[in-house]
């Protein structure tokens, strides 16, 4: 463990509520989200699909449709996330907090090569030349152990293998040396070998960069794995809080209960 719990946490949601408009009326779907990550802490937020884990992990970037309306607050250190302003929100985005998704395809451009979008991405915050951020692009991804390095910069995303294209993810969310990783289902669509890579990779990462990652995840096995304290989320609505081992040791709410039977 490590001293997880700071005075300030990194980031403070609360009552965080998120809704869609459609045809003037708004439909909430979370409904008073509050939880803290501290500095190196993985938090992880658990529940079955459609209990708002996605909605509230992309409202911190508000990086969900237009239709969607966010009510309360994100505190980023002093900084209040809700109602900055887009360029401030892609700032914060390409450097100090990264995101990764479950499907890598969504990230990349499938005409660009791994090289270019990582080097564009390297662009956004840093003062380099082209051949500069490509060689930054291979230390990343050399980071995130893609084999030949040098050689994958210039392969396009449906030549590299389902891990790979997530490695190629990871290794673009943390160029711009992110304190947070909001990791929305990141080995989902993986194979199982594959996927326990990756959680060893996101592990790995932590450790050396320092970073605290939001895992969003419906598999309570990589919470086992992962995560230092659990927020379990039910219909919009966080029903139990705690450090993983009181979790899985006492669970207290009976739906918490619940998921942890259903572990196979
Ligand atoms: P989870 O990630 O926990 O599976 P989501 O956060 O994706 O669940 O979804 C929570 C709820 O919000 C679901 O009922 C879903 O249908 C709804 N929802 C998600 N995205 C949209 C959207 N763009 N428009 C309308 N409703 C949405
Ligand atoms: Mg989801």
């Amino acid at each position: 463990m490590t001293e997880a719990t700071t005075s300030q946490p990194l980031m403070r949601v609360h009552d965080l509520r998120v809704g869609f408009t459609k045809e003037a009326e708004t439909t909430f779907v979370t409904h008073g989200i509050s939880f803290e990550i501290g500095e190196r802490e993985t938090l992880a937020l658990v529940g079955e699909s459609g209990s708002g884990k996605s909605v509230t992990a992309m409202s911190i970037l508000d990086l969900l449709p237009r239709t969607a309306v966010r009510k309360g607050s994100v505190r980023w250190g002093e900084e209040e996330l809700i109602g900055v302003g887009p360029a401030r929100l892609r700032q914060l985005r390409g450097g100090t907090i990264g995101v990764i998704f479950q499907e890598p395809m969504t990230a990349f451009n499938p005409v660009y090569t791994i090289g270019r979008q990582i080097s564009d991405a390297i662009l956004l915050h840093e003062k380099l030349s082209r051949r500069g951020a490509l060689a930054r692009a291979v230390e990343l991804l050399r980071e995130v152990g893609i084999p030949e390095p040098e050689r994958r910069i210039t392969s396009y995303p449906h030549q590299l293998s389902g891990g790979q294209r997530q490695r190629a993810m990871i290794a673009m969310a943390i160029s711009g040396s992110p304190k947070l990783l909001i990791a929305d289902e990141p080995t989902t669509a993986l194979d199982v070998t594959v996927q326990a890579e990756i959680l060893r990779l996101l592990r790995s990462l932590q450790e050396s960069r320092g970073m605290s990652i939001l895992l969003i995840t419906h598999d309570m096995g990589v919470v086992a794995e992962m995560a230092d304290r659990v927020v379990v989320m039910k219909d919009g609505l966080v029903v139990e809080a705690a450090d993983v081992y009181s979790l899985f040791a006492a669970p207290q709410n009976a739906y918490t209960q619940r998921l942890l039977n259903a572990v196979p």
